[in-house]
């Protein structure tokens, strides 16, 4: 652990402990993964999981929590303590999670950057045709570019948003409403855009539990898993050690 990794880890546990603990966790949790196995070149980070640590993730949190879809009725599923699964940007590798997921029966969404579908470790089309088949996942967007949304104009933004949803509903011929926004980003330009365009359900990369009186459906809060994650450290962010963060850094 770095030192910054540990100073996090020690204030995470004094909150969790002192505060945390002792608040609801009636609620939805949504883990969020990126690549499963895949050696990326920009991956300083850790958001590349090796498989056998994500097989272990897996079994882990289906013997332990209720797993839900992030779907039309995710508003009336909040009274219960759940868990839900997001992937974002579309790697190759997710077909293996695909598998994994197909084979426990456990509902996942995955959000495609669709400027990179078909490039080296991403999905192709035909790739992405086989996940909208699959009753297990949902699809969403994440952009054309994956660009920081609150550095773009009105304009450009809307481009991003239009565009990705066109081109993901013409390969999976059916209606995309859910978005997930790239690195985190968004302004209130995003907000009225996504209003617009029929998206209904955006995973955001707030840090939090979901709940009846928080929610907010352009603002679903998540928590990102990395390489370097246990079993037990899966288990402290779902139970809240981090959510004094409430806005991760370093979104990917
Ligand atoms: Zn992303």
């Amino acid at each position: 652990m770095s030192i910054k990794q540990t100073i996090k880890y020690i204030i995470g546990f004094i909150y969790y402990n002192v505060y945390r603990r002792y608040q609801t966790s009636v609620g939805n949790r949504i883990v969020l993964y990126h690549s499963i196995g895949s050696k990326l070149d920009h991956d300083t980070y850790g958001i590349a999981i090796s498989k056998e640590k994500f097989t272990e993730h897996i079994l882990y949190l289906k013997d332990h929590y209720e797993i839900i879809p992030i779907d039309e009725n995710y508003q009336d599923n909040l009274d219960r303590k759940t868990l839900s699964i997001t992937f974002d940007d579309g790697y190759k590798d997710n077909i293996y999670a695909l598998e994994i997921c197909e084979k426990y029966n456990i509902p996942f969404t995955l959000y495609i950057t669709t400027g990179f579908i078909g490039q080296e470790n991403y999905l192709t089309a035909e790739d992405i045709k086989r996940f909208a088949k699959s009753q297990f996942c949902i699809l969403g967007t994440h952009s054309v570019t994956h660009p920081h949304l609150d550095t773009l104009s009105y304009d450009e933004q809307y481009k991003e948003l239009e565009e990705s949803k066109k081109v993901l509903e013409d390969i999976v011929e059916y209606k995309i409403t859910h978005f997930s926004y790239p690195h985190g980003s968004y302004d209130k330009h995003t907000l009225i855009i996504l209003d617009k365009l029929g998206y209904n359900t955006v995973g955001s990369s707030h840090v939090g539990l979901n709940t009846k009186d928080n929610i907010d459906m352009k603002k679903i809060k998540r928590i990102e898993i990395i390489a370097s994650d246990s079993i037990n450290s899966l288990r402290e962010k779902i139970d809240g050690y981090y959510d004094y963060l409430m806005i991760k850094e370093n979104t990917i």
